[in-house]
């Protein structure tokens, strides 16, 4: 019998779990154990019914042409509960000087594919509009890896970067384009400039392929957690250890010892689906795959979900949210409209409203209390919505060193532990650090390690 420890009961762990649990099922001489630090299984997952409402306190979606995590519902039995953004009133708004500014249609990141559009959004000035007729003769352009603010500056200048790239990536990774890698975040467009030069020509050349038919965000029904409740209900009771840190882990005699809760349990095999902060920590022993692990940086974020009443509903602009460039000097970095993004959120008396704030932004945010981030929230929203009236309800949820942030060099990074894992038989690491941040990519990356850690071990 085969015993497999797995550290950390986030969406990556759990996933990890949940095939080791089918290999069991079909007969593997196997046992595992999923030791999680908390009180409750899911880690950023989580949802909350309140006055009628879905609150996400952490991810409120996944993107669906990543397809692990759908692929994963529809296995739980949840396919019926898959459901899809209601992109017919997709529209996303940037705030500048203080005016909420659409997104121009055909806008794909920060590439304009319906020019007319373009040129007719006052987001741009004059100067940034003649960079995308520019950009449209720029020849094949290929190099190693750089910021995702020097990439978008090349080609479409600095107004760019400050207006949409920058408040997109604050909005996703919490991150800052001046930071994040080119080859990381965005491989799809360094392959676009290798191949045509002008990510215009680009995208035109891949629109003609037939459009997809699916939405761009999927969701459940009653929230993100239900796909963790139900990873959950399928793994046995006694597999599950909550409110038990593992502090360490060590490598001896062919087997792996995990010091949790006072005492050393005896493994063949573990997955460590903590952030990689916590996992280097954990790893103190193994200096080379601990520093490598160290070098990656997180940033911390707060959500906040107001609810309103359908005065305030009547009131919002359409669409999905709005973005806030740092130029702005607001505390805010985005706010989401959750009652349009997505059917069954809210009653139809009620507004669902969502902010985040922090990243690597305004770190600091996490240190106040949940009465100052909401007094910063509402006065924000006041001037920038015009929302004066007290909220119905409020959920504040605090995020600590939650994200990853994939830097420049953060591939050559992972390809380098990918070497130091390969040589430590029984060892797997997991979760958001290393090849895609969202909820599919943890899936893959569960389901990736409870296969090396099995195949190290021999069980078919
Ligand atoms: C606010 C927010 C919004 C997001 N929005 C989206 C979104 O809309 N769409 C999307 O696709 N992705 C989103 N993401 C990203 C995505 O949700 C995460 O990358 C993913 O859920 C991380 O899962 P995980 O299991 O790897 O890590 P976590 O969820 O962080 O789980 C790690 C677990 O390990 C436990 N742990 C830590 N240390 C120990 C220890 N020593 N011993 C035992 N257990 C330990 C923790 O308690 C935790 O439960 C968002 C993330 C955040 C923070």
């Amino acid at each position: 019998m085969k015993r497999i420890a797995i550290v950390g009961g986030g969406i990556s762990g759990l996933s990890a779990a949940f095939v080791l649990e089918q290999r069991r099922r079909l007969g593997a001489e196997l046992e595992y154990v999923l030791f999680e630090s908390s009180p409750r299984f899911g880690g950023v997952i989580h949802t909350e019914l309140v006055d009628g409402c879905v609150v996400e306190a952490g991810p409120d979606c996944f993107l669906t042409e990543k397809p692990w995590a759908a692929d994963l519902c529809r296995e739980l039995g949840l396919a019926d509960q898959l459901i899809a953004s209601n992109d017919a009133v997709r529209k996303t708004y940037i705030l500048v000087k203080g005016r909420l500014l659409p997104l121009p249609d055909g806008l794909m990141f920060t590439v304009p594919t319906n020019f007319r559009a373009a040129f007719l959004s006052p987001l741009f000035s004059r100067r940034t509009k003649l960079r995308m007729i520019r950009e449209w003769f720029y020849p094949r352009h290929q190099s190693g890896d750089r910021t995702v603010a020097d990439f978008v500056e090349r080609h479409y200048g600095h107004e760019m970067v400050e207006r949409i790239a920058d408040p997109l990536l604050a909005g996703i990774y919490g991150g800052s384009a001046d930071e994040l890698s080119l080859l990381s975040v965005l491989p799809r467009f360094a392959e676009m400039e290798a191949k045509y030069g002008s990510l215009g020509r680009a995208m035109i050349a891949s629109r003609k392929k037939p459009a997809s038919p699916h939405p761009l965000f999927t969701s459940l029904r009653n929230g993100m957690q239900q796909m963790t409740d139900a990873l959950l209900a399928r793994v046995p009771q006694l597999a599950l250890q909550a409110n038990t840190t593992v502090e360490s882990v060590k490598r001896e005699s062919r087997k792996w010892l995990v010091f949790a809760g006072g005492r050393t349990v005896e493994f063949d095999g573990i997955i460590i689906a903590t952030p990689a902060h916590i996992a280097c920590e954990m790893l103190g022993a193994d200096a080379g795959l601990a520093n490598e692990l160290r070098a990656i940086r997180y940033s911390s974020s707060v959500t906040v979900t107001l609810g309103y009443d359908e005065g305030v509903r009547a009131a919002l602009p359409a669409g999905f949210g709005f973005l806030v460039p740092r130029a702005e000097t607001r505390r805010l970095l985005a706010a989401t409209f959750v009652h349009n993004k997505f059917p069954g959120r809210a009653p139809q008396n009620r507004a669902l409203i969502r902010c985040v704030l922090g990243g690597t932004r305004n770190e600091s945010i996490l240190e106040s209390s949940e009465e100052e981030v909401l007094s910063v929230v509402r006065e924000e929203l006041r001037q920038i919505l015009g929302i004066s009236e007290p909220p119905l309800f409020v959920r504040v949820y605090k995020w600590k060193q939650a994200m990853a942030q994939y830097n420049v060099g953060h591939g050559a990074r992972v390809e380098r532990i990918r070497n130091l894992l390969a040589g430590m038989p029984g060892l797997a690491i997991a979760g958001n650090a290393y090849s895609g941040i969202g909820v599919p990519d943890c899936v893959r990356s569960g389901t990736d390690a409870a296969a090396k850690v099995g195949g190290d071990l021999g069980i078919s």
